[in-house]
């Protein structure tokens, strides 16, 4: 049996389509399935429209969330309420094709245990966000040493693969990069994003800046390391500074160098606190682990899925 798992954030006129369009895909691969509407505290009834799925067709299934918990929880959520052999992820406004489904189906059967999705085109989206999107998947492909410019939360993952994210402790999690990090077998499917049926994109240019730092320090300790490194650099840079002044000190060339003085107390001053906000920021990161609070509140679900609960998302 196959899951799907669709997170859903005010998809109201989304709905009814992607049921209509991934059934018929996952029906003509031969398989039985389940598709998992999470509903992401959304404020438009797209909850109600779910519920009203669920009612007549035995294949949907939904919870909601009491409030916005973002779109890494709705995925998390989503992955401990399935029971599929296999689960795939994708988003519920079909920008990721449903013609990819049978292909990814085909190499789980060959033995694959997660199938990325793997853009060939990031679709249509301004040329900014192009370069931040390029800037952001240079640093974390380099991070975790594998290319993840093109990849998506478009996945499908074997049981093995499913309970292995189940079990990790973590609460700051990053769907994307983590898939990559549990290893396992990995095939890709290659895909082109296509346009929004219904309503437009929730990201917003803050959203998405707080995205990228969110998952970049929860996904690497290096910011930290640079700290270090930027502190070597100007005790270097000072040594070097003190040898050329002595010197010039003795041999009676010395001048009055106030900017000097102002311009390296501003350098210096600057790092400082810029390190002192990175360190800041995992500090942040571990007391929200520390904390311990639950990633996401389940409101409601259709039928009873909350004994599907699995692992820490209990
Ligand atoms: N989404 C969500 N919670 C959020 C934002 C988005 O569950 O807080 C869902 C949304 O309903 C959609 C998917 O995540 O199914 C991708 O969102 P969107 O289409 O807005 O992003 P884009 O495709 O523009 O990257
Ligand atoms: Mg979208």
């Amino acid at each position: 049996m196959i899951s799907v798992v669709l997170p859903a954030y005010n998809e109201k006129d989304n709905i009814v389509p992607a049921i209509g369009e991934i059934s018929k895909a996952i029906e003509g691969a031969g398989e039985d399935y389940e598709l998992l509407f999470i509903s992401d505290g959304s404020s438009d009834g797209t909850y109600d429209v779910i519920k009203e799925q669920a009612a007549s067709n035995t294949h949907v299934k939904g919870a909601e969330f009491s409030r916005n918990f973002g779109k890494e929880a709705a995925i998390f959520a989503g992955l401990s309420i399935a029971s599929g052999d296999a689960v795939i992820v994708m988003d519920c406004d079909l920008q990721h094709p449903v013609s990819a489904i049978p292909e990814m189906i085909a190499k789980w059967k060959e033995g694959a245990e997660v199938v990325e999705g793997i853009k060939n085109s990031r679709g249509k989206e301004g040329f900014f966000h192009k370069l931040c999107a390029g800037a952001f998947y240079g640093i974390m492909s380099s991070l975790i040493k594998i290319d993840m410019s093109s990849s998506s939360d478009f996945k499908l993952l074997d049981r093995k693969a499913v309970d292995a994210l189940l079990e990790l402790p973590e609460s700051n999690t990053f769907f994307r990069a983590l898939s990559f990090w549990i290893g396992f077998r990995s095939e890709k499917v290659y895909y082109d994003v296509e346009e929004r049926r219904n309503g437009k994109s929730k990201w917003s240019l803050g959203g998405l800046v707080r995205y990228a730092i969110r998952n970049a320090t929860s996904f690497s300790t290096l910011p930290l390391k640079l700290v270090t490194w930027m502190g070597w650099i100007f005790i270097l840079f000072a040594a070097v500074l003190g040898i050329q002044t002595l010197f010039r000190f003795f041999s009676g060339t010395a001048d009055n160098g106030f900017t000097t003085v102002i311009l390296l107390q501003l350098i210096v001053g600057g790092f400082m606190m810029l390190s002192i906000g990175i360190a800041g920021h995992y500090i942040a990161r571990i007391y929200e682990e520390v904390k311990g609070r639950p990633r996401f509140i389940i409101r409601d679900t259709t039928g009873d899925l909350f004994g599907n609960l699995k692992g820490q998302w209990k």
